[in-house]
């Protein structure tokens, strides 16, 4: 970090990446998983809009009322709703030195405010890496999907089971199987990200900030893959 750079914010820039980080990918990507490593890497937080939303549903609020018929659908939440969530969020002093964007945005209306919002908060910038996937690996992915209910960490009854079924090898608590995990469900989010968040590919691709990451290989070759992109992105800065 240069003495100028260091000058112009010198407590923003003492920890984490002070930058936006956005997953972007569809259902089964990966997401959630790599923003919770590269978070914890950064000292930054995860912030995830799926997690919000559903912490609404499971806490009774008009917003979570408002969302769950179209989360059980698979359809995506108004953008004005979600943003609102977002904005709120980054305003805390968590925040400051950048965090780790989970599932957002998924709009071209999310990614255009997500730029106010940041000019806002001054940061200046942005990066987005593009968890690149065969789309027949995703209906595998997603079904086997379990979650833990207490920590948030992620299993794969095919391809990662815990050692004992149904329960976290972390924390030890109970796995669940997202209800909006299973195969008509699964096919409408795969349906709402071809058409509503595809398209931010070619969007951020034109603004010069999208990074490709091979979201195939498996969890930790990704996991050194992002590390490796955003170290290299700071020692450029
Ligand atoms: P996944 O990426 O695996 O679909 P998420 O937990 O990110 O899972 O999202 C679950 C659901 O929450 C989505 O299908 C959608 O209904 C809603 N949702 C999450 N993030 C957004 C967003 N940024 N905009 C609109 N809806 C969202």
């Amino acid at each position: 970090m240069g003495a100028a750079t260091a000058d112009r914010n010198p407590v923003k820039r003492a920890v984490g990446l002070h930058r936006a980080v956005i997953l972007l990918g569809p259902p089964g990507a990966g997401k959630g998983t790599q923003a919770q490593r590269i978070a914890k890497r950064y000292h930054l937080p995860h912030l995830s809009t799926g997690d919000m939303l559903r912490d609404h549903i499971q806490g009774g609020t008009a917003l979570g009322r408002m969302a769950k018929p179209l989360m059980e659908r698979g359809e995506l939440v108004p953008d004005e709703i979600v943003l609102g969530m977002v904005e709120d969020r980054i305003s805390q002093p968590d925040c400051d030195n950048g965090f780790v964007f989970d599932g957002f945005p998924r709009t071209q209306g999310q990614a255009e405010d997500l730029e106010r919002i940041c000019r806002q908060h001054k940061f200046e910038y942005t990066i987005v890496l593009h968890m690149v996937v065969d789309p027949d690996l995703l209906m595998r992915r997603l079904t086997g999907r379990r979650i833990c209910k207490t920590g948030g960490h992620i299993y794969n009854i095919y391809d990662r089971p815990p050692k004992i079924a149904g329960i976290c090898d972390e924390d030890g608590s109970e796995l669940i199987h997202r209800p909006d995990d299973t195969e008509p469900v699964i096919r409408g989010r795969l349906h709402a990200y071809e058409v509503q968040t595809q398209p931010l590919v070619d969007y951020y691709k034109g603004q010069g900030l999208l990074i490709e990451v091979d979201a195939m290989a498996d969890a930790d070759a990704v996991t050194a893959s992002i590390a490796k992109t955003l170290d290299r992105a700071e020692a450029a800065r």
